[in-house]
């Protein structure tokens, strides 16, 4: 018997915003061992435990392997061709009798840590032609997007915290020490903060809960949920009063200073101390210490986003750190320069704009062409023109992770038709007629296209995939349902799509009298980019293409994908440099500090100020290093053990409710009630309440087993659809008014 090979794999792990490299070793096609890749260039051997994983994600025997249609009610698995056709047959007719809007799409989280999200979504979306899109985004980051929209032109400029350069961290509702950090690619984040602190700077956090990573600051400031945007707006107002604002560099192309004076000062610290819960000394002298560090990082992340002023509190993240003259600067917050990126972004035009249209139930406006997932149910059950009978579900499970989830289960199961482009039959995709499942992550190659551009350090990491896949690529499958839903039938080949996109990168460059390529062939470029597969051909055009590219050998030295690949532990672009006014692609080419629509939403931020506050128990959610929304809960390892899915309560809170360490009691909001198991701890504050989101595998129909065995609550059957910030549509998951009930039998 032949013996089997061994070989060590280098990739980045796609499992979080971290991008770890990882160093998989095989024994003929198993894995025997993962470890953190001590030579990669941005992690340098760091991994957690949802890492060391990746291959049980890979052998789970319930991640499906073939197709599941919905015979009678129960799934049975059919061939790729089968699938297909029971979508061309079901589908069609629907967008037929109904019109495009009739057809709804829903993106998942997993989307940005793929490529075939990235590349083949936009084309599906396309030949949908519906208005009824919907994603994670509007449930966990698109305040921060709109307010950089609105800021820098450009929803995708986002400015992260230059980490291992700065003298000052300050930390709002984000715990890195479990979550590896968010819209701030950082692996090792622990370890670059005790390097902060190593080389004498200091580490604040602000946030209800005195997370591992408060307890590692050298300071941590509870704060009431949902008023970091008020916190935030008192520091602004303090730095203007104490003479300390100075935007250096930056004032030759900078407006709207003095609008901004003027609407801070009617937040002074004193108003707003109560309503924080920080003494108003103690938030002026956070602002003086911010503005007076050598350099500072503010960096604010899910727990300040998911409130009802988060584009607020995104803008006022970014508008201290220009105030202070740290925006932009080393140590400050800085803006990435991925490999793959444009390397001209285009000033003028229209600049960023919301609500070109709007909802058709509840009249909310759009944003990045997407409505609030918030509203997904209420555009299924509500009837009348334009109600949505279908759905296309990519890698997402919003039964979980969305607002109102018990709504949504219901609305879900009343569909005409539904498509899942899913690993597993989980919550949600077991409403589909028809599931698709992707190659596992080990059956892909991976180069990070998403959180590249958010990284602290400029890097690049291509990895090939380490196993074959059995069935198609996800590109292909997502091809495969662009071509149905755009009429050419369930037989197209999916190569025609890779040829548009290839085309289409290539297109505007070979047009651009500025371009390197300007002039040349485009069967010629063609030719090079088809030397590796798709998508990887999509991905050559476009390093080629960008700022370190060799432009199709028109730049010595230049990066290719292939070049990239020869460097199976990355390859280091360098430390973040100042990037302005290079990006600003607002109309007037200058960075707008004061936008109409933020200026406006002070009014609404003084009204609820103003308005006095419940003295009840808010609601907060937390995470586990283990867990990752809800898709990892069917790996063992990463469940067992302790119970992580407890509400955390203070003993202050317990005693006053008359309730027990380890009691079972009731949790009620407006939405909702669910039975839950009480944690008393100190580690939270008075007032507030925790409970993880991405738990209630407990639905029938799933095909998770370990998952239900440590089924957990759902803590989205309490979050309120009703509640979101206006000016994203995201969803309001942090600070939720709940009562405790007793579960005791009367
Ligand atoms: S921190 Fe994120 S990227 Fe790094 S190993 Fe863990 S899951 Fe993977």
């Amino acid at each position: 018997m032949a013996e089997a090979e061994n070989r060590i794999a280098h990739r980045t792990c796609p499992l979080c915003e971290a991008a770890c490299g990882l160093e998989i070793h095989v024994e003929g096609e198993k894995v025997s061992r993962i470890r953190g890749d001590k030579q990669h260039v941005l992690s340098h051997g760091f991994v957690c435990p949802k890492g060391v994983s990746l291959d049980r994600l890979h052998t789970d025997p319930d991640r499906l392997r073939r197709p599941l249609v919905k015979r009678k009610g129960a799934h049975v698995e059919v061939d790729w061709d089968e699938a297909y056709a029971e979508i061309e047959e079901r589908m069609l007719p629907l967008i037929e009798k109904y019109g495009r809007n009739a057809v709804g799409i829903y993106l998942g989280n997993p989307n940005v840590h793929n490529q075939a999200g990235y590349l083949y979504v936009r084309p599906l979306i396309k030949s949908l032609a519906t208005r009824n899109i919907y994603s994670s985004s509007t449930v966990d980051q698109i305040p921060r997007q709109v307010s950089s929209g609105l800021m820098f032109g450009s929803p995708f400029t986002m400015a992260v915290p230059d980490l291992d350069h700065t003298d000052l961290l300050l930390l709002l509702g984000t715990n890195p020490f479990e979550s590896n950090g968010s819209l701030c690619t950082a692996p090792d984040f622990p370890g670059r903060i005790r390097a902060i602190q190593a080389r004498g700077g200091r580490v604040i956090v602000v946030d209800p809960r005195r997370t591992r990573t408060a307890r590692a600051a050298d300071d941590h400031i509870f704060i009431r949920p949902g008023t970091d945007s008020l916190l935030l707006v008192a520091m602004l107002q303090a730095i203007f009063e104490e003479g300390l604002a100075d935007v250096g560099a930056l004032g030759k192309f900078l407006n709207g200073v003095e609008e901004i004076a003027a609407v801070v000062s009617r937040f002074a610290p004193e108003r707003v101390a109560d309503r924080c819960g920080i003494p108003a000394p103690r938030i002026r002298e956070l602002a003086v210490e911010v503005a007076r560090a050598d350099s500072a990082a503010i960096h604010g992340r899910i727990g300040i986003h998911t409130c009802a002023f988060g584009t607020l509190a995104s803008w006022a993240v970014d508008a201290l750190s220009l105030l202070t003259g740290n925006l932009d600067r080393r140590g400050g917050s800085m803006f990435p320069r991925a490999a793959h990126s444009p390397s001209i972004v285009s000033a003028g035009g229209s600049g960023f704009q919301t609500g070109r249209w709007k909802s058709r139930v509840r009249g909310l406006p759009e944003v990045m062409s997407e409505f609030p997932a918030a509203t997904l149910a209420d555009e299924i059950l509500t009837p009348g023109e334009g109600q949505m009978r279908g759905l296309v579900s990519v890698a997402g499970n919003p039964v979980l992770s969305t607002p109102d989830a018990g709504r949504l289960d219901e609305a879900l199961a009343q569909l005409e038709f539904m498509v899942s482009v899913d690993i597993y039959c989980n919550e949600t995709s077991r409403h589909a007629d028809v599931i698709l499942p992707p190659p596992s992550p080990l059956e892909r190659s991976h180069y990070d296209v998403v959180f590249t551009t958010l990284a602290v350090r400029n890097f690049a990491h291509y990895s090939p995939a380490v196993f074959d896949s059995e069935g198609p690529s996800e590109g292909e499958i997502l091809s495969k349902l662009t071509l149905i839903f755009g009429g050419q039938g369930a037989g197209a080949d999916p190569g025609a799509i890779d040829e548009m996109l290839l085309r289409g990168l290539l297109e505007g460059h070979v047009a651009d009298e500025e371009s390197p390529v300007f002039g040349r062939e485009i069967e010629e470029l063609l030719a090079v980019a088809k030397e590796h597969p798709a998508p990887d051909a999509m991905l050559d055009v476009m390093i080629r293409m960008g700022p370190y590219g060799d432009a199709f050998g028109s730049r010595a030295d230049g990066l290719s994908i292939g070049k990239i690949a020869s460097h199976p532990h990355g390859i280091d672009l360098g430390p973040l440099e100042p990037r302005l006014p290079e990006l600003l692609s607002t109309p007037s080419a200058r960075i707008e500090l004061a936008p109409p629509a933020i200026l406006a939403d002070f009014g609404r931020l003084d009204a609820a100020l103003s308005e006095g506050d419940s003295s009840g128990l808010l609601l907060v959610g937390r995470r586990d290093i283990r867990s990752n929304n809800s898709w990892m809960h069917n790996i063992g390892s990463l469940v067992s053990g302790k119970d992580r899915c407890r509400l955390h309560l203070h003993p202050r809170d317990a005693a006053s409710h008359g309730v027990a360490d380890a009691e079972e009691i009731l949790l009620v909001s407006r939405a909702g009630r669910i039975q839950v198991v009480v944690e008393v701890t100190e580690d939270i504050m008075p007032g507030v309440v925790s409970l993880p989101h991405g738990w209630g595998h407990d639905r029938p129909g799933t095909r998770l087993g370990v998952a239900q065995a440590h089924a957990g609550v759902n803590s989205n059957v309490l979050t309120d659809s009703e509640r979101m910030d206006p000016l994203s549509g995201n969803a309001v998951l942090n600070g939720i008014p709940v009562s405790i009930e007793s579960a005791r039998p009367s």
